[in-house]
């Protein structure tokens, strides 16, 4: 059995120590050792990093109860001196702290108990057994946490003797039966845990909730701690600076200044669509003034090159508001476009005329008697295509 060192000390960075058992986890060379101040992933807390005899530490893991310490590379020898990285281990004591505090803090401002934890590279999250927890809460539950920080409240651990454990107001029922471990915020939280802490609850720094969100009949908490929730607040202020920069305004007038763009946004929108509109009923006009007769019949007939469908579309539909018309438009870009309508008072199915114009340049479509569109086809041939549709509006005049 080795000896787990961060259980007396999690402060400790260096130790002596010797192999007992050598193996393999997966492809990577591990050795088992009779003592260690490397923390094995568990109980939601990742693993350490660090290096035996200089061979980086790659993973630790307890495979079938022994601390199992993946390397780099093959280790010589019996005796090492370990070193694990003591910045990430400060890193993660500080969030597994502040996880025990802010979890004792929604026990008591909101009877939400912790039903998981997760302790990541770059945040940390607990599931709560509520759902809907109010703004207010949240800001009181943080208050509370943050509080119990500045007081700087001592964190002891121990193994407690199973006749103890129910004397003891633990938070959650322990996970292991024997060789239970208690971790104790000073008049706050005790709670059972293989994990490490730091000593006084001043270490943890600012906890700070980042996000929740609901799963299903739990609420996921994100929160960082210490230098994470410093480094949060950190590249938020420098976000607000570049804002109030860009927006020429105070902090607190942020959002009236894009109220304000958002208002003259949607001002330059609605002028934009009447100069749009503007525009398409003089190109409606000017079209209408080249109209060809056929009979008492003014036929609109255009190849348009670079004009959208939807802009035809609504040319068209100018169009066809005069009586006695009927338009003929074609957008030839990649995927050709034709779209055949007439005015209520002209006796013909544009639908014919489509599909005469489809039977020339390919493609296909369909609609009403009075308004018809088609696709596709073979943007060559466009011209002649409504040069076919014409022939066939000619036959069909004739003929009413
Ligand atoms: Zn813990």
């Amino acid at each position: 059995m080795t000896e787990r060192l961060y259980y007396a000390d999690p402060y400790l960075t260096e130790f002596e120590a010797r192999i007992v058992k050598r193996g393999h986890v997966g492809d990577a060379p591990a050795v088992v050792l009779d003592r260690t101040a490397f923390y094995p992933e568990g109980g939601g807390q990742p693993a350490d990093r660090g290096t035996l005899n200089g061979i980086p530490v790659v993973d630790v893991q307890v495979v079938d109860g022994r601390v199992w310490h993946v390397l780099a590379d093959e280790i010589p020898g019996t005796d090492v001196y370990g070193a694990i990285d003591w910045a990430r281990r400060r890193d993660y004591m500080q969030q597994h702290t502040g996880q025990h505090i802010l979890s004792q803090a929604f026990v008591r401002v909101a009877g939400a108990a912790t039903v998981g934890f997760h302790l990541g590279a770059t945040y940390a999250t607990i599931d709560l057994d509520q759902t809907g927890l109010a703004d207010a809460t949240l800001e009181a539950v943080e208050r509370l946490a943050n509080r119990v920080v500045l007081e700087n409240r001592s964190v002891h651990s121990r193994f407690v003797p199973p006749g103890e454990l129910a004397s003891l107001p633990l938070r959650r029922p322990p996970k292991v039966q024997q060789d239970v471990r208690v971790v104790e915020i000073e008049g706050f939280d005790c709670s059972a845990c293989g994990g490490t802490h730091v000593r006084a609850t001043g270490e943890v720094g600012s906890i700070k909730i980042v996000k929740t969100e609901r799963r299903g009949d739990e609420t996921r908490i994100t929160f960082l701690c210490g230098e994470r929730a410093l480094a949060d607040y950190a590249r938020k202020h420098a976000l607000v600076q570049r804002l109030v920069a860009r927006l020429t305004c105070g902090e607190d007038e942020i959002e009236r200044a894009i109220d304000r763009l958002e208002e003259e946004h949607r001002a330059v929108r609605r002028a934009l669509r009447e100069a749009e509109e503007a525009l398409l009923s003089y190109e409606a006009d000017a079209l209408w003034a080249s109209a060809h007769p056929i009979g008492h019949i003014r036929v609109i007939s255009r190849v348009y090159r670079d004009t959208s469908p939807d802009r035809a579309r609504r040319i068209a539909q100018m169009l066809r508001d005069r009586p006695g018309t009927v338009v003929m438009l074609a957008c030839g870009a990649e995927r050709p476009q034709l779209i055949l309508a007439r005015s209520e008072d002209v006796p013909v199915d544009v639908r014919l005329l489509l599909q005469a114009a489809c039977q020339i340049c390919g493609g296909r479509g369909g609609g009403r008697p009075d308004w018809a569109q088609g696709g596709g086809g073979n943007p060559d041939r466009l011209e002649d295509a409504l040069r076919a549709a014409a022939e066939t509006l000619r036959d069909q005049l004739a003929r009413s």
